[in-house]
């Protein structure tokens, strides 16, 4: 067997905004993680487990019983009441009506598609993720993929339109799921792909928030995108042979960075997997992973069946 590359959305973010970011942290070499102080789960994750329990339960969800399971899970009484509105809001706001005019068809639906262009004699090249919610609407006979959001505040609609993330997963539901649902019986033969539905709720204490954006691409938008992403990704597989990479500075990718400590102690100098797993005080700080990236975010979304006993995270 041919051994395995396998690129997401994710590590192609991770790649453009900063080269050595992605270097210590990418599936395909020796993915490090950051060994985190904290064993409660962020508010974003239970928001969004809370929600594919939800849609999963349908109306047997019940909410007092999810914002119960979720209490112990969360950092403070701060991010309760915040989960607290979120949720309330969602449940009378939003999910009646929702499983009212959508089948649910899928909840964290994953892919692994092979990338024949890019795969050789030596590799096989895959690219991967996870879709939140895909649904059937049958008045209009569509599928719709659904992208939960959360944050303070809504995306700028220049991110919105050029964001990669629904973009491939669009081009995903159009060309492997629809064909699938179809023999599966689960939609009607002539059903079509809409798009990508992002689901952004506000994340705040004093008022329920949400928006959907509809995201539909033209087949000429979709053909440039396709051939722009697959130019990244032979770029990600050349830079995979090199030992190190340059870091990138920049003020919104340096601050949610997990190897901030990293770059204060190296700065510009080389620095491998290894030197960090024998420096002095950075090894304490960092563990190669384990569990692939799809498969912890997996895995933290137990928490509500198993009636919160998890403790992935
Ligand atoms: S802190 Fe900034 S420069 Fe350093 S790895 Fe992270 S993103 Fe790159």
């Amino acid at each position: 067997m041919k051994p395995e590359v396998k690129f997401s959305i994710s590590e192609v973010k991770s790649f453009l905004a900063c080269e050595r970011q992605w270097s210590l942290s990418s599936r395909n070499r020796t993915p490090l993680r950051a060994l985190e102080t904290s064993t409660a789960l962020k508010l974003g994750t239970i928001f969004h487990e809370s929600l594919a329990y939800a849609y999963n339960r349908k109306e047997e969800a019940n909410l007092e019983q999810i914002l119960m399971t979720c209490a112990p899970h969360l950092q403070n009484d701060k991010d309760f009441a915040i989960l607290s509105k979120m949720l309330t809001g969602y449940f009378q706001d939003v999910l009646p009506t929702d499983l009212e005019k959508w089948e649910i068809l899928e909840i964290e639906y994953c892919f692994n598609h092979p990338l024949v262009t890019l795969s050789t004699k030596q590799l096989d090249v895959y690219i991967t993720g996870a879709i939140d919610l895909i649904v059937y609407e049958a008045e209009t006979n569509t599928i719709w993929g659904i992208e939960h959001k959360t944050a303070k505040a809504y995306r700028e609609s220049t991110f919105a339109q050029m964001d990669a993330q629904p973009r491939l997963y669009a081009e995903m539901l159009t060309t492997l799921y629809l064909k699938d649902a179809i023999s599966r019986n689960r939609v009607p033969s002539d059903a079509k792909v809409g798009g990508i539905i992002i689901n952004e709720v506000k994340k705040l204490s004093t008022k329920f928030d949400y928006k959907r954006t509809v995201m539909q691409y033209d087949n000429d938008s979709r053909l440039h995108f396709n051939a722009n992403l697959t130019a990244i990704l032979e770029r990600m597989l050349n830079t995979l042979e090199q030992d190190f990479c340059a870091p990138t500075t920049h003020h919104a990718s340096c601050s949610y960075c997990s190897f901030k400590n990293v770059c204060l102690e190296f700065t510009y100098k080389p620095v491998t997997v290894d030197t960090i797993l024998h420096h002095e005080t950075l090894s304490e700080q960092f563990k190669v992973r384990t569990v692939d990236y799809i498969q912890e975010h997996l895995l933290s979304f137990n928490v509500l069946e198993d009636g919160g006993n998890n403790d992935n995270n």
